[in-house]
């Protein structure tokens, strides 16, 4: 057994003042493995993603467009376009932004929700931002010159900016709003895709892309008497705020006699469970699996700062951040935020202490021991030795456990009553779950109307007629938020909402009932024309837009490719597909083994890794991916399509 001695920087945030120490944190990698390991087992269920009830049916009511004035209809319309694009959210709009500026221009856009945004569109519950650097989060920064007013933007900006990029691109005056997508069709003789929507629509193109959206479909648990419960419900991407009043900055002031239950502890509720513990008379939390709650600290943007950087600094900052991310050595770390940290102290470790040249030789004879102590103190040189002689993947793993303890401490500093800091501690690797950045969340359970219920990794058992059960303990509540996510993994075709026939009569759900099969994740053969957006097999990012814009940017390439060429028709070869799920199958082992180690959560498929699945990302990571893509593009020559 190794004690690992790390010294971190600790950042205070309690009560009000806002102070920073510098504490030695020290762990025992062995016990925290078996910790982790506890944590998982009590977690994992059989069921799987089954544990959740799709909305339709009794339950289609969760998914109404509380945005819009209810009874707008409109003349069904019969129309031909070159492309038709489904989804009007960043990716949607992306993919005409990058063929406007391939000059294809003949495009529709169908969108269900009232505007662009997509999920900004519908997440707008109080509080809901990014805690994704605006600057590396927005896309198309340069080409709108548009400077987000905060680090970390909210819903509202996101919002406002879908609109400047949505006039900068003239994309409103190609866009069916309110409209959805019900089915669309290969029509083999007319070399055409028809589409039908729920307003009568026959639309006809000869391309289509499908960004629909991987979170688009919110999920309920399929827990016993969820239908029993008589109080109010709703998810939280349709926030009822006729219901609880005030808006996505909070004043929730329609809630002050009731009492309300927050079912999940993911992003979404780590952002509005501030708002909903100052507005109601009792605020339930619960929790199964607590979120890993790192330090945000918004600042504002200086504008001149960002006039002056040089041409091309998004595309490098992005990249600077997601290459971090994936454990890609850079030399600085760009936005050195929360998320970066662990990485940055990793490789910044590693440049300081490579086991080479005179400090290797001085190690090896023993010698440099004694200066080592005199330099630095035992105990650091002890770590940084250790450190030299595990490999990169053990680095990793200590950098993590370190970086894990300080979000553990932060618990502790923050929240008053030892148990429920307790308890809100991640017991997990940073990635196992998407980390999430707050500085009101953990004090949020310092209120005395606020109550921590911890199921243990269980969850909720049951809805009764009047509230929650866990723990064998109903809770009476006035109403039920569900902060519970969104489908992934489920059936692509449910997922997206409509149904996708190709040659032939063969339906996408059917071609990838044992497994997605696609090349780059983008094509599908037998779906001859279609582009498929997304982040399975393809480059997954935690900055999703800058995936999707790699996704438009290979779209508009290959339509404009096929523009030059005269070609009208585009499928993957069987050759090129089967070739693409080999490689990230043989890709996906690098990453099998953290992935199984993982708590359960939409990012490891509820805990069922699967060793011979494909059904994943690109397992290199993003940045290994879009060099890929961009090697291929260079390369000039379409190959693994075949075109007509
Ligand atoms: P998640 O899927 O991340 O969270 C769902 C929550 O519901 C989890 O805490 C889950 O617990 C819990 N849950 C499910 N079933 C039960 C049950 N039976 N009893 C108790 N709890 C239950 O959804 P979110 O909407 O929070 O986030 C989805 C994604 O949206 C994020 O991962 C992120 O990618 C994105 N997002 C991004 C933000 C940003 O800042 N950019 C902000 C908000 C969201 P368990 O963990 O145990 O499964």
């Amino acid at each position: 057994m190794i004690e690992m001695l790390a010294t971190v920087r600790v950042i205070k945030l309690g009560k009000g003042d806002m102070s920073s120490a510098h504490q030695n944190i020290s762990f025992d990698p062995d016990k925290l493995r078996a910790k982790y390991r506890r944590e998982r087992d009590k977690r994992i269920r059989v069921d799987g993603n089954d544990q959740y009830i799709e909305v339709t049916g009794d339950f289609s009511h969760y998914i109404d467009d509380p945005y819009v004035e209810p009874g707008f209809e409109r003349d069904a319309i019969q129309t031909q376009v070159g492309v038709l694009i489904i989804g009007g959210g960043f990716g949607g709009m992306l993919a005409a932004a990058r063929l406007r500026d391939t000059g294809i221009d003949d495009l529709l856009i169908v969108e269900k929700g009232g505007g662009f945004g997509g999920t900004w569109y519908w997440n707008r519950y109080p509080g809901a931002s990014c805690d994704i650097e605006s600057l590396v989060y927005f896309p198309l920064l340069e080409e709108t010159g548009f400077v987000p007013k905060q680090r970390y933007t909210n819903a509202t900006e996101t919002l406002e900016y879908c609109q400047v990029i949505a006039e900068q691109y003239k994309l409103s005056d190609i866009a069916l709003m309110q409209t959805q997508i019900l089915s669309t069709d290969w029509l083999e003789e007319e070399g055409l895709w028809v589409a039908r929507t729920n307003r009568g629509d026959i639309i006809k193109a000869t391309f289509v892309i499908h960004s629909n959206g991987p979170l688009n479909r919110p999920k309920l648990p399929g827990i016993p008497g969820i239908d029993t419960y008589t109080g109010h419900t709703f998810h939280t991407s349709r926030w009822d705020y006729d219901y609880t009043g005030g808006g996505p900055f909070g004043g929730l002031d329609k809630l002050a006699d009731k009492r309300v239950a927050v079912i999940g502890t993911g992003a979404t509720a780590v952002q509005c469970v501030p708002h909903l513990a100052a507005g109601a008379k009792e605020l339930y939390v619960f929790q199964r699996t607590p979120s890993s709650i790192d330090v945000r600290n918004n600042t504002d943007i200086d504008a001149e700062w960002v006039k002056s950087q040089s041409p091309g600094w998004h595309h490098k900052r992005r990249t600077n951040f997601e290459s971090l991310l994936a454990g890609i050595p850079v030399k600085e770390d760009l936005v050195g935020d929360g998320w970066t940290e662990a990485f940055r102290d990793i490789f910044g470790g590693l440049r300081q202490y490579r086991p080479s040249g005179w400090r290797l030789l001085l190690w090896s004879l023993g010698w440099a021991f004694s200066s080592a102590r005199k330099e630095r103190g035992i105990k650091q040189y002890l770590t940084d030795k250790a450190m030299v002689e595990m490999g990169l993947q053990e680095k990793m793993e200590m950098a993590d456990f370190a970086k894990m303890e300080k979000v553990r401490a932060r618990a502790d500093s923050v929240v008053d009553n030892s148990e429920t800091a307790e308890s809100l501690k991640p017991y997990y690797r940073q990635f196992c779950k998407r980390p999430c950045f707050h500085d009101e969340y953990l004090q949020a359970f310092n209120n005395p109307n606020v109550t921590l219920v911890d199921t243990d990794g269980q969850g909720v058992e049951a809805f009764t007629e009047r509230g929650v059960v866990a723990n064998g303990e109903e809770y009476e509540v006035d109403c039920i938020v569900f902060a519970t996510g969104f489908e992934v993994g489920t059936d692509y075709s449910r997922r997206a909402g409509y149904s996708i026939t190709g040659v032939d009569g063969l339906t996408i759900s059917e071609k990838w009932a044992d497994g997605m099969a696609t090349f780059h994740g983008l094509h599908s053969r037998g779906f001859p024309n279609a582009f498929f957006f997304g982040p399975q097999q393809s480059g997954f990012t935690a900055t999703y837009t800058f995936a999707l814009d790699e996704n438009a940017m290979q779209t508009a390439y290959i339509l404009g490719e096929l523009k030059k060429r005269g070609a009208t028709r585009v499928d993957a070869s069987e050759k090129a597909e089967s070739a693409w799920i080999n490689t990230i199958k043989r890709v996906a082992r690098q990453t099998e083994e953290f992935q199984k180690s993982c708590t359960p959560g939409y990012y490891n498929n509820e805990g069922h890794v699967e060793f011979e699945s494909q059904n994943t990302f690109y397992g290199g990571g993003p940045i290994e991916f879009f060099n890929l893509m961009a090697k291929w593009r260079e390369a000039g020559d379409l190959r693994g399509l075949e075109i007509d």
